[in-house]
């Protein structure tokens, strides 16, 4: 018998509602969690399923916004991304492209459906995910890395049972291109109707997996499909993931917990109160520069 990590919980995120006119997401982080500390470093989570847009001749989106304290990571899966910050960073992506903004001490940006996607129409489907800073790393400058499908870290499996893509950290001694402040992995998995993949997390790690396509089988003992969250117990184990679909695609989120208490409203995620109603006065004050970028 195998020694696998036991499953805490499989959840599914509430109903989409759009944020902006341009993504439709459900938010499984912290409601799924009970808040934002059980898969620290992960805060929040958005679930883009993938989802179909008529031709806009307004590009769809969400106009300038602050963000401070932690690190905004959005990964493609379809169709194609644009970002806008006022550091001067500007970005598309597309499917198996990510970009990783680090807000940190404060930035505005403005996120849309790249603009000849949003004239064409097309299907969405996307992942935005909040990555805490540890409080040394809350006040340091704004930072924005693009991260292209073909710089991501590659495993083949054996006998095209599939691939691993990593964003983040280390799988089996591959590592992923972006640079992060703590300890996580962060990659994808495609698994082909024979796919099997055992996955070795650190048991202190806090551990989960969305399935973003297809029905797969976890610890040969559940079935979980497309929108499923699992959320592993923090104990010694692999985790054991095999095809149950033709064609099976998941995302696996692990990182080293960030020890320390955490205050968050809307678009600011600190330590403390004081720092929550800074951020606002800040913001106010136009320190974090103007909208006109
Ligand atoms: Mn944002």
């Amino acid at each position: 018998m195998r020694n696998y990590r036991s499953i805490e919980k499989v959840f599914r995120g509430p109903e989409p509602h759009m944020v902006g006119d341009g993504f439709r997401v459900s938010q499984y982080l912290p409601a799924g969690t009970n808040g934002m500390q059980r898969l620290s470093p992960f805060i929040l989570l958005d679930y883009h399923a993938p989802y179909y847009y008529e031709p806009s001749e307004v590009v769809r989106g969400v106009g300038a916004h602050p963000h401070r304290g932690f690190e905004t990571v959005t990964i493609a899966y379809e169709g194609r991304i644009e970002h806008h910050d006022n550091k001067g960073n500007h970005g598309i992506i597309g499917t198996g492209d990510v970009q990783w903004m680090t807000a940190a001490s404060g930035i505005l940006h403005k996120e849309y459906h790249e603009k000849e996607f949003s004239k064409s129409g097309g299907v969405l489907h996307m992942i935005q995910l909040w990555v805490n800073l540890p409080k040394e790393k809350k006040r340091i400058e704004p930072k924005y890395q693009a991260l292209l499908k073909e710089d991501m870290g590659k495993i083949k499996l054996d006998d095209h049972q599939g691939e691993i893509s990593i964003i983040a950290g280390e799988v089996n001694g591959v590592k992923g291109p972006a640079s992060t402040f703590t300890k996580m992995n962060i990659y994808n998995v495609s698994l082909s109707s024979e796919g099997k993949v055992t996955l070795k997390e650190p048991s202190h790690f806090n551990t989960g997996i969305l399935v973003l396509k297809g029905e797969v089988k976890i610890n040969e003992d559940r079935v979980v499909k497309e929108g499923d969250f699992i959320l592993f117990d923090n104990v010694p184990g692999e985790i054991f993931v095999e095809s149950v679909a033709k064609d099976n695609l998941f995302v696996v989120l692990s990182g080293e917990p960030i020890d320390e208490p955490v205050a968050s409203y809307g678009p600011f995620v600190m330590n403390t109160t004081d720092e929550i109603y800074e951020a606002y006065e800040d913001f106010r004050n136009n320190k974090f520069g103007t909208e006109e970028f």
